[in-house]
């Protein structure tokens, strides 16, 4: 490829809920405040932007970059009830429209619309008909430490095996081909069922677990005067659910879910670490290794963070929720310049 790895972190804070009396409050493009302090990010959208919006900033650029062969990857992050997958995928009844601004359709869809219309704009450009396609998908749930496949939910427990070619992957987990963005909305709505959810209850297994959609591309071009594929590229779009790390959860839930929730605050915080050491290793002066750590979320994530890649963590922030979880949303969230 030549030249230096490229990495890039997208910060995005996004606000909803009625600002009443509330301190947070959105000042200018990029910066939110709470009372006093100041949290800069390289957008901020609060409760007068909706789902195209988000889209606009976070999505169009990742179609872009996913077809020019970039790996990219959304991280959706926040406490339970944030939002966090409203606006990935929003509602599943959503998701078989075509998209509209006014419609309350998740980003996820979005992006799949796009990139399937830019795919089939790509084949007819009389340029570029010697251009082929082929993408793949899988869809899984992290909960408490342990891999499942929510496109095949008998398969539990799976393993994340490291090949020394291809490497890591997870053991057994289906990948299905898809041709076009019904297809992906099909496998979506199924995933998304399969996951347990129990709507916004804050002690459900949905905000104690994480899922990840990975949508594979691979594309082969042949010269004029070829008559085989001469050249490929594989890029990775990887979409990230995150488990909320509530403070009343752990105040509330009793004994019985301590080590979900500490599994789920060691991932997060490994996380953390990953996402900070991107964010400076695309200053030139650093490059370090990054600290991938020993969580299944952090393992998986090496394969989409690696090589060039785009990372965009959006910040989901309730004004329904306390202070303190607020600041600790903005804290992960803001730009490290
Ligand atoms: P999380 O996944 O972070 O736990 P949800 O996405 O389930 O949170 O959001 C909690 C509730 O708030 C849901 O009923 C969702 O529809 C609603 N909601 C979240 N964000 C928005 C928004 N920007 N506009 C309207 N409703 C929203
Ligand atoms: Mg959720």
């Amino acid at each position: 490829m030549g030249g230096g790895r490229v990495v890039e972190v997208l910060f995005v804070g996004a606000v909803h809920g009625e600002e009443g009396d509330r301190t947070v409050k959105k000042v200018s493009a990029d910066t939110l405040s709470v009372g006093e302090r100041k949290f800069t990010f390289d957008s901020v959208l609060d409760s007068n932007s909706n789902q195209e919006d988000v889209f606009h900033v976070v999505g169009v650029p990742l179609v872009k970059e996913a077809l020019a062969g970039f790996n990219t990857t959304i991280l959706s992050y926040g406490q339970s009830g944030s939002g966090k997958t409203y606006t990935l995928w929003g509602p599943p009844s959503a998701m078989v429209e075509d998209p509209s601004p006014r419609s309350h359709q998740g980003i996820v869809p979005r992006i799949f619309h796009m990139l399937f219309s830019e795919i089939e704009r790509e084949k007819e450009n009389p340029d570029r008909k010697h251009k082929n396609y082929q993408c793949r998908c899988s869809f899984l749930e992290i909960y408490n430490e342990q891999i499942g496949d929510l496109l095949d939910p008998t398969q539990r427990n799976l393993e994340i095996k490291d090949d020394p070619k291809s490497g890591l992957y997870v053991e057994n987990l289906s990948e299905e081909y898809v041709t076009s963005y019904e297809d992906v909305t099909q496998i979506l709505i199924k995933g998304l069922s399969s996951r347990k959810v129990g709507a916004t209850s804050v002690n459900s297994k949905s905000s104690r677990s994480h899922i990840v959609f990975t949508f594979i591309i691979e594309s082969w071009s042949k010269g004029e005067s070829s008559k085989c594929f001469s050249s490929s590229k594989t890029s990775r779009i990887t979409l990230v659910d995150l488990a909320g790390l509530d403070r009343d959860k752990l105040e509330d839930a009793g004994r019985q879910h301590v080590q979900e929730d500490k599994n789920v605050k060691k991932s997060l915080s490994q996380l953390g670490h990953v996402v900070n050491n991107l964010a400076k290793s695309s200053q030139p002066e650093n490059s370090g290794g990054t600290p991938y750590g020993s969580s299944c979320l952090t393992s998986l994530l090496r394969e989409s963070l690696g090589g060039n890649s785009k990372l965009t963590v959006i910040c989901n922030i309730s004004l329904n929720r306390h202070n303190g979880e607020i600041l600790s949303t903005l804290r992960f969230g803001q730009r490290i310049k």
